[in-house]
């Protein structure tokens, strides 16, 4: 027998000289350099050239370096600059310095979180940040957090505890028992919960058909008074932050009512929640302190990188058991953390380490200065576009997210189309109180406010050009 295979020898010599890693690393300055200036869309040839990945599963090894020239030659190119400036699309966020060097770093550690033994480091990190998060969004001391992919699997984890807490407060183990014959667990929501809330509940077997929907107002919020009668089987889901206008519910009025019924609150605080960090901006926050449990993303507001949620919950004990690997049983009091309990998932990458890195970087001045200038550019987008003829602002810019419509629903989308076209920068469509706008979400810390004059003036430029197609 070989000391060593053939691909072993290989891949020990990509570990000693290091020319992969060095080459990735050029590469990588390279994207950097040039992102906060590129065009924010890929180009036609770029999405051309991504035919060279359509190939047959390769029967041989490449040289590592090769694999990395074809990411940098053909991927690069074909990728959507949201690290730059310019990118408007969705609710999604940027990349803080700091948070992306300790990524890189951390993916030479590739540390599985799943439990302490497994990663020491990652679980002290998660201690840590938990409490910051309690800290910085003036949560309940009793709340625990599990650090999970986004705000899709916060929400899911969220609703798993409130559903078995629910059925608990009945004697039904929903771990042990399922769903079939359990007592009816209410739903109630407003017609405009975000999607994944709706993916949750489709998920836990609560079954969107049974939500009871509430009216919302002009702003998406829910309307207090148009709250049915609440018990202690209900499930009731706010939002801090709507995907289209950004608002956010009336968090005192609704928990407190909440409360008297002892109903499990729910708040889906994707991108808003950071309101509660950010000066200026905790008004639109009041009142979380008083929910059971909150779903938030820190790849949004807080420009971590992707695949970076975090589900913070006051009843330890209902999420535990929700998430637990063995059922329904508890070990309460426990010294080190084992992450796995409070996620759907057992092995997970320390994602908690770019998170831990990116608060630690901007502390609590520079989160809510970061947040609170997001605001800014928002409200200035709204205000150089509201003066341009032939735009109308749809939304009270309350957070980061603007509506924008044109006269008619065909020029909305001819000129959403002709912006995306010219890639000066980068927005989606959505429809809004029946009608088709423009959804512009600033969610960079690389967003400088000649950023959203430039943008602007491609706007115009889109609107023009499809008002009066040159010949
Ligand atoms: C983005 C978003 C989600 C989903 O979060 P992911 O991190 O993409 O899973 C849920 N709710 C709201 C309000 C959102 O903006």
């Amino acid at each position: 027998m070989k000391a060593l295979s053939t691909i072993q020898q290989t891949m020990f010599h990509d570990i000693h000289t290091k020319d992969v890693f060095e080459k990735a690393q050029e590469y990588a300055y390279d994207y950097l350099d040039r992102v906060m200036e590129r065009n924010v869309y890929a180009t036609d040839a770029a999405l051309k050239d991504l035919v060279h990945f359509e190939e047959e599963m390769p029967a041989h090894p490449s040289a590592a370096t090769t694999v990395i020239d074809l990411l940098h030659k053909y991927g690069a190119p074909a990728t959507v600059a949201q690290s730059g400036g310019r990118y408007f699309g969705f609710v999604c966020g940027g990349i803080v310095p700091a948070g992306m060097a300790a990524k890189q770093l951390a993916t030479y550690w590739d540390q599985n979180t799943a439990m302490s033994v497994l990663s020491p480091v990652s679980a002290v990190l998660e201690t840590v940040v938990e409490g910051w998060l309690k800290d910085i969004f003036r949560l309940p001391a009793a709340a625990v957090a599990g650090f999970v992919s986004g705000t899709s699997v916060a929400n899911f984890s969220a609703l798993a505890a409130a559903r078995y807490r629910i059925l608990a407060r009945y004697d039904w183990d929903i771990n042990a028992k399922g769903l079939a014959g359990a007592p009816n667990i209410r739903i109630v929501t407003g017609n405009h919960a975000h999607a994944a809330v709706l993916k949750a509940i489709g998920l836990l077997g609560l079954g969107t058909d049974n939500i009871e929907w509430v009216e919302t107002d002009d702003e998406g919020r829910i309307i207090p008074e148009n709250v049915p009668e609440l018990d202690d089987r209900t499930i009731l889901i706010l939002q801090a932050g709507n995907v289209n206008s950004g608002s956010f519910d009336v968090f005192p009025e609704l928990c407190e009512k909440a409360a008297r019924a002892n109903a499990w609150v729910h708040i889906d605080g994707a991108f808003g929640l950071w309101a509660a960090a950010a000066d200026g901006l905790q008004h639109l926050a009041r009142g979380i302190e008083h929910a059971s449990s909150w779903a938030v993303d820190a790849h949004k507001t807080l420009n971590t990188p992707y695949d970076n949620g975090v589900v913070l919950c006051k009843d330890k004990e209902a999420l535990r058991a929700a998430l637990h690997a063995s059922g329904s049983y508890l070990v309460v009091n426990d010294d080190t953390r084992d992450g796995m309990f409070y996620t759907p998932e057992m092995s997970r990458r320390s994602r908690i380490i770019e998170l831990w890195a990116t608060m630690k970087f901007l502390g609590r001045s520079g989160i809510s200065e970061m947040v609170h200038t997001l605001h800014e550019r928002a409200v200035q987008f709204a205000e150089v576009l509201g003066g341009i003829d032939g735009f109308t602002i749809q939304n009270e810019v309350v957070f980061n997210q603007v509506l924008v419509a044109c006269e008619t629903d065909e020029l909305t989308l001819k000129t959403l189309a002709r912006i995306q076209e010219l890639r000066e920068c980068w927005v989606g469509g959505s429809m809004w109180r029946g009608r088709k706008v423009i959804r512009i979400s600033v969610c960079s810390w690389a967003t400088t406010a000649e950023d959203i004059v430039r943008s602007a003036r491609s706007f115009e430029r889109a609107l023009h050009e499809v008002q009066e197609p040159v010949a």
